[in-house]
């Protein structure tokens, strides 16, 4: 049954979530204070690089309007998501700013019926009675008289992936709703009953997994839906600390990571995904929410040593390649060195707390020159990045006279590269693959040396030097 919603912010989660629920029927007023934003997705244009927007705009441009005024969004709406940011504060705690000003704005425009107010942002455990005393009050305020039985306030964590956000939203693992009133938990299963039972047509540019069945709807309190969110992240991010950590051993010990973590991976108690040494971990969710778990846990008097260590290992990964390239190069200072990406991962440009960035700043540091490539990120590198970087828009004007090849995000045409006509612009023919992402035998044949994250340098193939 086609149900209305408005959903709070157009960022990466929230767009995503008004795109899929009008694709699934569902009528659709998506809202942000961001004019420019408004007006560019008013016209089709997505405000930021992720696949298949631009196509997916277009297929639901009658079910999707989007607006920056509250009182369009709010009234005739029976369910509201909150989807805005919580970026960090200096504290580790996330600022909450957003969030209270997204609640007071729906608690001002609450219309006549039953509303549910989802709170899709990853906030602190207890955010959700924060924010149905913050809708009560503003109702209040602004109206005066009770708003007993006018809303109730959900959970509903979000667990995309940037990059293959449109698919993970509707082909999720399962949906997660946390919320003390029944009829808040019927009205989500209702809006997410085609997701859950995959009962509607798969795009054609994001066909339907093979062996997709119905999705899991777990259905808990407020408390463990919010911390679910945490602890799904924190576990991801230590996963990658871990092989990480276990990567220098391997270095050490003449193993290769790569094999290790398949001998580990298969162990079906484990699993493969996320045990890919490289730079780390980072982005807009895993360093936030990681140190908001330790900042929760503080409030409680609790000391979370795992994710400690998980952030910890994850800040040396970066060190580590700083030193590879010490140990070849002796002296950083005055070099060119040649970075591949910039994004935080691969088809996305979104640069927060990109590890490449990171590690652009230890080598700047250091004295080095850093020229920087990324196939979608360059635009958005030169408005927001704040260091002295240079860029470079083709293989050819990357490489010129650079004295090593530093590689930080796995986009898969880095390998397609033409390595081998490409070699003789570089000043010396050392790649450091900081992802284990390029084929390192087929380098070491046309003659460059190559280092992985532990795994076993490759010299250049003698014929070749
Ligand atoms: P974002 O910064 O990309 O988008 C937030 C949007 O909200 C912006 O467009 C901003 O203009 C708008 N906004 C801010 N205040 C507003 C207000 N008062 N009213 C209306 N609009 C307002 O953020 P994001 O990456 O989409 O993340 C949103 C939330 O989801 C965060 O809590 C984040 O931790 C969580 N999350 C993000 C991801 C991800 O991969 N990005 C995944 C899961 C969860």
């Amino acid at each position: 049954m086609s149900k209305r919603v408005a959903v709070v912010g157009t960022g990466y989660v929230g767009l995503t979530t008004a795109l899929s629920l009008a694709y699934i029927g569902h009528r659709v007023v998506a809202l942000d204070l961001d004019e420019a934003k408004v007006r560019a997705l008013k016209q089709g244009i997505p405000p930021f690089f992720e696949p298949h927007l631009p196509e997916m705009l277009s297929l639901v441009r009658d079910r999707l309007s989007f607006t920056t005024r509250y009182e369009e969004a709010i009234p005739g709406a029976e369910v509201v998501f909150i989807a805005v940011g919580t970026p960090p504060s200096p504290e580790g705690s996330p600022d909450l700013t957003q969030v209270q000003e997204a609640a007071r704005g729906i608690g001002q425009n609450l219309g006549e019926g039953f509303t549910v107010v989802v709170n899709k942002s990853t906030v602190p455990v207890g955010s959700g009675n924060y924010v149905e005393t913050l809708v009560r009050r503003a109702f209040q305020e602004a109206h005066g008289g009770e708003v007993d039985g006018r809303f109730a306030v959900a959970s509903n964590p979000e667990f995309l992936r940037e990059g293959q956000a449109l698919y993970d939203s509707l082909y999720p693992d399962r949906i997660v709703v946390g919320a003390e009133d029944r009829r808040a938990l019927e009205v989500l299963r209702e809006l997410y009953e085609p997701i859950l039972e995959q009962s509607f047509p798969a795009p054609a540019f994001l066909p339907r997994p093979e062996r997709m069945g119905a999705v899991p709807f777990l259905t808990t309190g407020l408390a463990s839906a919010e911390l679910i969110k945490y602890g799904a992240n924190a576990f991801l991010a230590l996963k990658i600390s871990f092989i990480n950590e276990l990567s220098a051993l391997a270095e050490r010990v003449g193993a290769d990571i790569q094999d290790v973590a398949r001998g580990i991976g298969l162990d079906s108690r484990i699993g493969p995904r996320f045990l890919q040494a490289g730079l780390g971990w980072g982005g807009s969710c895993f360093p936030k929410d990681t140190l908001a778990l330790l900042a929760m846990g503080r409030e409680y008097g609790l000391k979370l040593s795992i994710v400690e260590a998980a952030r910890e290992v994850n800040r040396r990964q970066r060190e580590r390649v700083v030193e590879k390239l010490l140990s070849e190069l002796k002296v950083l200072k005055g070099r060119t060195l040649a970075l591949l990406g910039l994004a935080f991962k691969p088809h996305t440009d979104d640069l927060r707390e990109s590890p490449a960035l990171e590690l652009a700043r230890l080598l700047l540091d250091r004295g080095a020159f850093v020229r920087a490539h990324d196939p979608v990120a360059l635009p958005r590198a030169r408005r927001e990045v704040d260091l002295p970087l240079e860029y470079a828009e083709t293989p050819e004007d990357l490489l010129k006279g650079a004295d090593a090849v530093v590689l930080a995000t796995d986009w898969p045409e880095y390998r397609t590269w033409p390595w081998g006509e490409l070699k003789p612009l570089l000043r010396t023919p050392l790649v450091v693959d900081a992802r284990n992402h390029l084929d390192g035998k087929a380098l070491a044949r046309l003659g460059y040396r190559y280092l992985g994250m532990g795994v076993p340098a490759l010299a250049p193939a003698k014929e070749v030097v």
